[in-house]
């Protein structure tokens, strides 16, 4: 069976569930036996006591068989099923912050930009940068620097709506792409994030806590953009203005 196939009928049976798949397998497997064995007895020279006898092996049989056999084969289905939806997740997932990681997120946005396209609803995109980080890992060491990034992926994934992607972008940055808000809405969401930010003590290891601040760069898609990465530019520049304007801040 060619692979394809294979992973139509597999999903199909996880469709199903354990129990139904198994009614079905073991309601087929007495039909198709039944049959086989009505064709057989087709000699007029047979005695009704044959018959009966044949039709009724013919339904144990398979009544008794058919279970244990596709028990084995619907474990590994679902199995197998369960261990590529892992995968799928840890291979949209970045693994120091949980969040979705680079390559997921530019999935998604191009999702979002054809919605958006069509709907013609908002689209809004957040560039979120950590402010002076090397500072943070020259005096504290990496390992806090990676726990801060922890901390801060938390903080920024709480103060987001739950229809937005957040993801991050590599390093020290963080990128959200807000379905459905306005470039006013998003400028709240951005505040939000700062604020939420720079309130937040972040406790390491070690015993000390740290504070860190994000500048954000806000942009919104125009209608006459012909490709994602326009909205991208206009958010780098917004960061770079609110980097240059001091940092925790965010520019529209
Ligand atoms: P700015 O406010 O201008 O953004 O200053 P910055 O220091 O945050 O920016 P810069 O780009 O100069 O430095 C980013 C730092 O982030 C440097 C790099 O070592 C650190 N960094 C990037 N990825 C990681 C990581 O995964 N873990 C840790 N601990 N540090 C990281
Ligand atoms: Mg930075
Ligand atoms: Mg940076």
């Amino acid at each position: 069976m060619d692979p394809f196939r294979q992973h139509r009928v597999r999903d199909a049976l996880v469709r199903l569930g354990y129990v139904r798949a198994q009614l079905v397998i073991t309601g087929f497997s007495v039909l198709f036996s039944l049959a086989i064995t009505a064709l057989l007895l087709r000699d007029p020279a047979l005695s009704r006591e044959v018959r009966i006898e044949s039709l009724l092996t013919a339904m144990a049989v398979p009544a008794m068989v058919a279970p244990i056999a596709s028990h084995f084969m619907l474990s590994l289905a679902l199995e197998l099923h369960a261990a590529h939806a892992a995968l799928a997740e840890t291979a949209h997932r970045d693994a120091l912050t949980g969040l979705f990681n680079r390559r997921h997120f530019m999935e998604e946005f191009e999702r979002e930009l054809t919605r958006a396209a069509r709907t013609l609803h908002p689209l809004t995109l957040l560039l979120i940068d950590a402010d002076h980080f090397k500072r943070i890992n020259d005096e504290h060491g990496h390992a806090a620097g990676d726990e801060v990034l922890k901390h801060l992926a938390h903080t920024i994934a709480d103060a987001m709506r739950p229809y937005d992607r957040l993801a991050r972008y590599g390093g020290e940055e963080f990128v959200a792409v807000l379905p459905g808000a306005t470039l006013a809405e998003a400028c709240q969401i951005a505040e939000r994030v700062r604020s939420a930010v720079a309130e937040r003590l972040m406790p390491l290891q070690d015993g000390t806590v740290l504070r860190v601040t994000v500048s954000v760069g806000v942009s919104e898609r125009y209608p006459d953009d012909q490709r994602g990465t326009a909205m991208f530019d206009r958010a780098d520049s917004s960061l770079y203005r609110a980097k240059g304007a001091g940092r925790n801040r965010w520019v529209a």
